[in-house]
């Protein structure tokens, strides 16, 4: 097969004719799928339901240390959620907040306090002209919604496949005051599925900050979400690193339970050094008398520990793994040989990045949305919604079934070949 690149104009023509009238049969049959949402599918969500058992009105809600859990109290997390927690990210308890149901809120706290009261005795950021943030692109749109809300000025970092370009990033840290943060996705990245290596990790711990109060983000959301029981990647502890490094203050780490039993309703926590962690709870204080204690034992009582999350998610990767195999397989049949796509294929996350030819990737989603196929909105994994090169479109494959997933792909390989026809044919 020839590739779009090599073929002749005459060639080129004769295709998109062919691709022309393949969309129009597909736009007549009025489907409507979606391939945006980076939700878990019902069926993963089942597979959990019998947490909502482990405690009713007949239990005792006493944690191991003998606090009444059904009252006030406890800021920073009951110890046993702590350690459960601890050994999902693999630190010790005492260097862990257990929050109430999500990370991105614990993140979103994070810059608020940082703005308003500041971070370990540093000026508050909103005292100061310019605070400024990298931002590892494509990314999580969230994290960059969250810095433009406080009006933070972000700078692009651009990924490879092992992680942010760490010359960019040692040279605006250790050269500029302003730059107070970095948000990182170390673990099949959203939106890419890239994973950190070991030499990059170990240059975030090793950073030399012109700020005294920076902060690496570190959100590790997908620490436990692999797809494969057998090639699961492993990335070195930031924690342990920076404490090496002689930086031990350096990082803020995320993490939560959404995407292991139910988002909206799991429990989410901050790691970070003893004085990181004794700065937050002084200002937690003010924000809450605890956190839900009793939805904090319930995930104690069912998953247990490490193995027991390691399980469930291993019944959770059997569900999704089909789904992205599929995807995969499509893109690697359908658009490598054309060289007009690439990809990372991950090992775990929720989401494949693709990245079209330089100027496709709005004509694309917008193609798909013209033929019924819902896609994340073309420049959503860049701060301020602006993707430089207009190539990266996110694909969530978890959420629809497999047949409904396998209908929108097909469309969506037959867009981004249409798409691609007419812009080399410009
Ligand atoms: N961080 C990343 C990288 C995510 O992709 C998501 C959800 O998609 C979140 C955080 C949200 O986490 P939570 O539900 O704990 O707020």
């Amino acid at each position: 097969m020839k590739s779009y690149q090599e073929m002749t104009k005459e060639e080129l023509l004769q295709e998109k004719a062919g691709l022309e009238a393949e969309y129009a049969k597909i736009k007549a049959r009025g489907l409507a799928l979606d391939m945006s949402r980076g939700k878990p599918s019902s069926e993963q969500l089942d597979l959990c339901m019998d947490m909502l058992d482990v405690i009713d009105s007949k239990s005792v809600l006493k944690s191991e240390n003998g606090t009444d859990l059904r009252n006030y109290g406890i800021v920073d997390g009951i110890p046993e959620a702590k350690r459960l927690i601890a050994e999902i990210v693999d630190c010790k308890p005492e260097n862990v907040i257990v929050y109430g149901n999500s990370s991105l809120n614990i993140m979103y706290d994070q810059i608020s306090r940082a703005m308003t009261h500041g971070i370990c005795g540093n000026t508050p950021w909103c005292k100061l002209d310019k605070v400024k943030f990298l931002c590892p692109v494509p990314g999580y749109d969230r994290h960059f919604a969250v810095t433009e809300h406080f009006g933070i000025e972000m700078i692009n970092i651009p990924m490879s496949a092992d992680g942010p370009d760490m010359d960019l990033v040692e040279k605006y840290v250790s050269e500029d005051p302003a730059v107070k943060g970095i948000w990182c996705v170390p673990k099949y990245s959203n939106p890419q599925g890239v994973v950190y290596s070991d030499d990059t990790v170990r240059r975030f711990a090793n950073l030399k900050p012109a700020a005294a109060d920076f902060r690496i983000f570190w959100d590790n959301a997908y620490c436990v979400h692999h797809i494969y029981e057998d090639k699961q990647a492993q990335i070195l502890n930031i924690l342990d690193e920076c404490e090496k490094a002689g930086n031990p203050d350096l990082v803020f780490q995320f993490c939560s339970t959404s995407k292991v039993s139910f988002p909206g309703a799991g429990i989410a926590a901050i790691s970070a050094s003893a004085a990181n962690i004794a700065d937050i709870k002084k200002q937690l204080s003010f924000q809450t008398i605890g956190h839900d204690k009793i939805n904090q034992l319930r995930h104690v009582r069912y998953f247990k520990d490490r193995a027991g999350i390691e399980a469930h998610m291993m019944k959770q990767a059997a569900i999704i793994r089909p789904k992205f195999e599929m995807v995969l397989d499509l893109l690697e049949k359908e658009i490598k040989p054309l060289g007009i796509g690439s990809w990372v294929n991950p090992l775990g996350g929720y989401f494949i990045g693709f990245e079209t030819l330089e100027g496709c990737a709005k004509a694309v989603v917008a193609k798909c949305k013209e033929a019924g196929v819902v896609l994340t909105g073309a420049g959503a994994p860049f701060p301020y919604g602006k993707d430089p090169k207009d190539s990266i479109i996110r694909i969530a494959p978890t959420y629809p079934s497999l047949a409904d997933l396998t209908e929108a792909a097909n469309v969506f390989v037959t867009c981004v070949k249409l798409v691609s026809v007419e812009k080399l044919l410009e």
